[in-house]
């Protein structure tokens, strides 16, 4: 018997221009808009210019917020708040990668109730304005799911706010990631797969999300096949965002697993990036599971053929490097085993030994 609820709210739409296309799509969220985004790539890409025509289109006012940092912290979020209080702010346009996104959304609750902002850590439930995504990265799918994570820095850690921000429509032109570096491209495009990996080998995995991670999957194999001989035309993008955007959807059902809770360290302590902090925990994470048919399966779906095989891609394609001590393997492992939740969504029973050892199987160059 099937027994989940599916739910996934946000409205997509994708294809060249498709943001100017639809302005009209925006009229009904207000006639203030606060965009958000980061420093400068928005601005080199063509999407805020986009995002800017939109708006003036259909004669709706806005302001600029560009100091999103990569790992956004609460306080950058509580700064774009008090900026803009004022302005009566009714809906925000995030444009960037997962950290403006994700920003975003942790403003759009402040400027919904007007609260301090600590409180969207402790507070449930709490509703927000409209947020309307536009990806510049194909990676973390931030368009398509609930979640916004922030850098806590009095916790020094990363973590999920906890509230539910879907947005309400994601709109996917791959041309404003035509530009992206390629290690960028890279370290977002293995957190697309982490999250369609996590998705389908987990507790929470259902027919629906299982449906699309296979399909997420498939095109995440063909592009690792092109991105290995550094094509990065805008087929590839293309798929590429399309895989990240289904991967979103797939994480919104299922919520991600080990490798994600263990590589929030990497990035707060080691600088790695999100994408590639996941990656280099999965030739340990893989090998941990003992019923290994969905892992075969996965193995199938992207056109490799075994675990040892996508540690030699993944080690081609990212640009890393990474040093772990005992001690901190010993620090990291203590910590995630003093949150059960981090240990739910992993389908078979996880011991301390299988994290360290994990953690000692970091895949190095
Ligand atoms: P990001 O931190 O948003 O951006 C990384 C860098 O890429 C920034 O320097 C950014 O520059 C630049 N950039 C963005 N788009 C570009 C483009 N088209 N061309 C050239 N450079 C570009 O990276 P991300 O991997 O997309 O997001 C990572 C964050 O998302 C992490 O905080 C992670 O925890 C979070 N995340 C959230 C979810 C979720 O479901 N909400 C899922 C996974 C990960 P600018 O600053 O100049 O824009
Ligand atoms: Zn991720």
């Amino acid at each position: 018997m099937y027994e989940f609820s599916y739910s996934m709210p946000t409205t997509i739409i994708t294809g060249h221009n498709c943001l100017v296309k639809n302005s009209k799509k925006l009229r009904k969220y207000g006639q203030r808009c606060l965009i958000v985004t980061g420093f400068s790539s928005s601005k080199l890409n063509g999407s805020l210019e986009d995002c800017i025509l939109a708006l003036e289109n259909e004669d709706i006012k806005f302001s600029i917020f560009d100091k999103v940092e990569e790992n956004p912290s609460l306080e950058t979020v509580e700064t774009a708040y008090l900026e803009n209080r004022d302005k009566g702010i009714d809906f925000i346009m995030a444009v960037g990668g997962g950290s403006a996104i994700d920003a975003a959304k942790a403003m759009a609750i402040l400027f919904r109730n007007n609260i301090p902002v600590k409180e969207i850590l402790s507070l449930k439930n709490l509703e927000s304005i409209p947020v309307i995504g536009i990806p510049t990265t194909a990676g973390t799918g931030s368009e398509t799911t609930p979640y916004s994570i922030l850098t806590i820095h009095e916790e020094g850690t990363k973590k999920n706010i906890g509230q539910k921000i879907f947005p309400e429509i994601a709109f996917l032109d791959a041309r404003y990631t035509l530009n992206m570096p390629y290690n960028t491209t890279t370290s977002t495009a293995v957190d697309a797969f982490t999250h369609l990996v996590e998705g389908y080998l987990n507790t929470n995995a259902n027919i629906l999300s299982d449906t699309l991670a296979e399909k997420g999957l498939v095109l995440f194999g063909e592009s690792l096949k092109s991105l290995q001989v550094s094509d990065c035309s805008i087929e590839v993008r293309e798929k590429l965002l399309m895989a990240s955007s289904i991967a979103g959807m797939v994480i919104s059902q299922t919520g991600t697993s080990l490798p994600h809770a263990m590589g929030y360290a990497l990035t707060y302590d080691k600088g790695l990036p999100h994408g590639t902090a996941n990656a280099v925990l999965y030739p340990g994470y893989l090998k941990c599971f003992k019923k290994t048919a969905k892992l075969s399966r996965m193995l199938e779906l992207i056109g490799v053929e075994s675990i040892d095989a996508l540690s030699i891609i993944f080690r081609a394609i990212l640009d890393f490097k990474i040093e772990l001590t005992e001690s901190e393997i010993m620090k990291y492992v203590e910590s995630i085993l003093s949150n059960e939740k981090k240990l739910k969504n992993h389908p078979e029973r996880v011991t301390r030994d299988d994290l360290i050892f994990i953690y000692r199987n970091i895949l190095k160059k």
